[in-house]
């Protein structure tokens, strides 16, 4: 048995079903749990002027990791806590405290697994064992009925098979004792302003769907909340396209994309759930969703840097994307003129979420409309978004902007018709975009068509009080 393990943690902040580090409790005496706060994931991204992690997602993360360290506490353990390259740090410090090994979690996308060779090959030279753990889907990618290589390009099909062929493994004990070695320096969480230059934490505005904490205590919290306090699955299928509040759907996002709630966890409550109040479409849903999560984790272990680059999974070269700038500026802040569009940059940009229906509109209005480079906008989510997951997003948006494996994915979004239908009374609307408070449901998601007389019995001026369309809208109407 050796002696000492160091597990790092990394989008795996959580006690439960967390394999690697059961593992590591279980085959050393003792184990040094550490997370890396890594300087390259929150530098400014120059070109398009934000950081690449936003302060949404910043403060969940120090959150998360703070309740990662309270937990580990708890028994009798600790949170060793360093800022600085993970390959580098984690080298030094299984010198440090001579080390035998250091487990993980494996990593799905380029960065991420390039950061595991960089350590694999440091630690070689010193004689030190590195472990990796697949954790992070329902199905590990070893039960599949397919090499990665061979995932099938359409989502049903892949879906039909695992279903059919593939069972989800069950989740992992959480360990009960933690043994931390004497005498280690357990090191400071940082303050957000440490990580992002000139920031402070978000102002939470009341508005927003969830305030959002990090940690895997308000994450199993909220599961439970929406499972068995309030029966809101029940419903789920019903309600998932919805826009306002904190029902609508289970908003577990964040939580199972820093891995503080195991996505094989929420499979074995859903099954609790209907063996004690009854199975129904929608606890199938919600199992549904998180296969697409899995599929797009699938698709980057199989297409690698492909989902980044603006060609996409397609390597479609021949397509053209525009750059330009003060477009995309109206985009990021909501000034496009288009309510529904704006309405949802604003929740955005003030709360750090959108609901999946906003996501799919905004993100079909930058590429379809606008016809600007989509990575911008992938990139924008991925600093602004209080659940960015590298996967899930960049596969999004290669769906969105029609460059993903599948063509018959290649949708394109009538905003008009998404508003009328989603927004009917242009609630939504309102609610992030009060200046239009006096426009009737009627006229609200085309106010671009507002007479000077109608302006001015609804108190909005266009190109004053709100802009005016930057698109020729009416193109939604003729269907
Ligand atoms: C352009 C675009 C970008 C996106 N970026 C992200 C992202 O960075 N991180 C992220 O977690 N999701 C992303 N999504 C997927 C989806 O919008 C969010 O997962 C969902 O809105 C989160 O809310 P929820 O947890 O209440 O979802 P629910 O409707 O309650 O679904 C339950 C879970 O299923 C998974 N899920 C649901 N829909 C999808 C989907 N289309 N793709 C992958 N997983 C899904 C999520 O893990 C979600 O938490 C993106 C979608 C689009 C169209």
């Amino acid at each position: 048995m050796p002696k000492r393990i160091i597990y790092w943690f990394r989008n795996d902040l959580r006690l439960h079903d967390n394999e690697g580090f059961f593992k590591a409790t279980q085959d050393a005496e003792e184990v040094i749990p550490v997370f890396v706060f890594d300087t390259r994931q929150f530098q400014q991204l120059d070109r398009l002027g934000f950081p690449k992690t936003g302060t949404f997602r910043a403060k969940f993360l120090l959150e998360s990791v703070q309740n990662l360290q309270d937990n580990l506490r708890k028994k009798g353990g600790n949170l060793v806590i360093r800022t600085g390259k993970p390959e580098v740090v984690l080298s030094e410090l299984a010198r440090e405290y001579a080390a035998e090994a250091i487990y993980t979690s494996k990593e799905a996308a380029q960065e991420e697994a390039d950061i595991e060779t960089a350590l694999s090959k440091k630690l070689k030279v010193d004689n030190v064992d590195f472990e990796v753990f697949w954790q992070s889907t329902l199905y590990h990618p070893r039960d599949l009925p397919f090499w990665v290589s061979r995932i099938p390009d359409t989502f049903t099909e892949f879906r039909k098979a695992v279903e059919k062929l593939t069972k989800i493994r069950p989740t992992f004990a959480t360990p009960t004792v933690v043994r931390l070695p004497e005498g280690i320096e357990i090191g400071k969480i940082p303050e957000i302003y440490e990580l992002i230059l000139f920031s402070s934490l978000p102002v939470s505005d009341a508005r927003g769907v969830l305030p959002f904490h990090g940690g895997e205590t308000e994450g199993l919290r909220r599961l439970k909340n929406y499972f068995w306090d309030t029966d809101h699955l029940k419903v789920y299928k019903e309600t998932r396209n919805g826009l306002l509040g904190e029902d609508y759907s289970s908003k577990f996002s964040a939580w199972l994309a820093y891995g503080c709630v195991s996505p094989r966890h929420i499979y074995e409550e859903v099954k609790r759930y209907e063996a004690q109040r009854g199975a129904n479409e929608s606890t199938y849903w919600l199992v549904f969703e998180l296969l697409w999560r899995d599929y797009f984790r699938f698709i980057t272990l199989k297409f690698g840097s492909r989902i980044f680059k603006v060609s996409g999974i397609q390597h479609n070269i021949l397509q053209k994307w525009e750059n330009n700038q003060e477009r995309f500026q109206q985009w990021i802040n909501g000034k496009t003129g288009v309510p529904f569009v704006d309405a949802n940059m604003r929740e955005l940009q003030l709360t750090g979420f959108m609901s999946n229906r906003g996501r799919q509109n905004v993100a079909s209005f930058l590429a379809k409309d606008l016809h600007l480079n989509w990575t911008w906008g992938a990139a924008y989510f991925e600093s602004q978004l209080v659940d960015y997951d590298v996967c899930s997003n960049w596969g999004n948006w290669n769906y969105v902007a029609g460059v993903g494996n599948d063509p018959r994915e290649n949708r394109y979004f009538n905003i008009h018709t998404q508003a009328t239908r989603y927004d009917e009374q242009g609630e939504y609307v309102k609610t992030w975009l009060p200046q239009l408070a006096n426009v009737p449901a009627a006229k609200i998601h085309q106010v671009w068509n507002l007479s000077p007389a109608e302006q001015k019995t609804f108190g909005v001026q266009l190109g004053n009080d709100y802009p005016k369309a930057i698109v020729n809208g009416n193109k939604w109407l003729k269907r």
